[in-house]
């Protein structure tokens, strides 16, 4: 990569301005300036896309319109408000910032960038993002959608994962950045990233910045940024066994320091390896729960097909086995170490006030008719 002058410098943020003076593109939280708000924004739209985080973000805000709000609220709620957007490990770090600022610092939000980036489960993104829109503080913001445009405009080659690339990026957003217009400029870098230049479909014909782009000179738009190798995901392979109590099903609180920590799950069997058959999943929960063989009146029913979830380090291949448990075998279940610690709740409880994993909310949708046999 050749030196950057600042003369190119100036000349990308003078575009990158005047790109954005001719754009549009509405968002509830543009414009905002309540910290609270973009703090709380930035939170939801972390691994989120923004039409998915979009109704996310006006649900909480009308809810809960101030933090004090928000850090009395019952975890048991705002992890069921949560549900759905996965990434549970955020909604945790709301609750605990929310309750730090409300009885520490008097509902006052942080403002310094030191003291915002201080905050549980805001990185250095994050910090940027709310000490510009909330303060106009000159902190450059570097998602995605930045790295790719700085990578092309500037025909950056250096792995934008590697910690040279993230130097390098994280110098050169700083450069670029218009201090005056900080939370305008960051904001116009996200929105041009995100609908012109465009992972696979960048707009370079019509675009304002095509006569300086180096990416577009060098005719290798499409292979920046590059990305260094990724580390293979974790496999895990869960069967859920869903019990049938009349109206009642087993459910408990996942505790453990994993996955889904807080959110309500069915008794689990976890397997160390992908089983290949129906056969192999039916022997497990055998094993596990009637190792003296199946009692009169009990019946393996059809495994579900396959669910998977797709975590930042982790593949989880779900499958559910739904079983109704005659009356006279109940107590001996209810004996079984598996179970202990399950609590027994009714079937509107669990879909209507406690939060599960997106894969138990799916089957759970998907199967009105087991959910009627609860
Ligand atoms: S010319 Fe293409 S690659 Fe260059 S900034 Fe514009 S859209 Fe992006």
């Amino acid at each position: 990569m050749n030196t950057i002058t600042s003369k190119e410098q100036h000349e990308f943020r003078i575009k990158i301005l005047a790109w954005a003076a001719t754009q549009h593109r509405p968002m509830p939280w543009k414009g905002e300036r309540d910290p609270y708000k973009i703090w709380l924004s930035e939170i939801i739209l972390q691994q989120t896309r923004v039409e998915q985080g979009l109704p996310y973000y006006e649900r909480f805000v009308a809810r809960y319109p101030t933090i004090d709000l928000l850090a009395a609220a019952p975890e048991d709620e705002l992890f069921k408000m949560w549900e759905g957007l996965g990434y549970y490990s955020r909604a945790r770090n709301l609750h605990a910032t929310a309750q730090y600022i409300a009885q520490e610092l008097g509902g006052q939000f942080p403002d310094t960038y030191e003291a915002i980036r201080a905050l549980k489960g805001v990185g250095d993104y994050t910090a940027a993002a709310i000490a510009s829109f909330a303060y106009g503080l000159p902190y450059a913001v570097l998602d995605g959608n930045v790295y790719r445009v700085l990578a092309r405009y500037f025909g950056i080659d250096t792995p934008s994962d590697s910690n040279e690339g993230k130097k390098t990026f994280g110098n050169l957003a700083q450069a670029v950045l218009a201090p005056e217009q900080a939370g305008v400029f960051n904001q116009a870098m996200m929105d041009f990233g995100a609908t012109h230049c465009t992972p696979a479909l960048p707009k370079c014909a019509a675009c304002m910045l095509q006569s300086t782009c180096a990416g577009y000179a060098q005719n290798k738009v499409l292979q920046l940024p590059v990305k260094g190798k990724k580390q293979p995901k974790r496999g895990r392979y869960f069967i859920y066994v869903v019990f049938e109590l009349d109206t009642d099903t087993l459910v408990r609180k996942r505790s453990e320091k994993d996955i889904w920590k807080n959110l309500y799950e069915f008794p689990l069997i976890e397997l160390a390896e992908n089983p290949t058959d129906e056969d192999q999943i039916k022997a497990a929960i055998l094993a596990q729960f009637f190792p003296e063989g199946l009692p009169k009146d009990v019946f393996l029913p059809i495994i579900s097909k396959k669910y998977q979830q797709t975590l930042t380090h982790q593949l989880v291949s779900t499958w559910f086995c739904t079983l109704y448990l005659p009356i006279d075998y109940r107590a001996r279940l209810l004996s079984n170490p598996l179970i202990s610690g399950f609590q027994q709740v009714h079937r509107a409880q669990l879909t209507e006030t406690m939060a599960v994993p997106r894969v138990i909310a799916w089957f759970l949708s998907e199967k009105p008719s087991v959910l009627s046999l609860f």
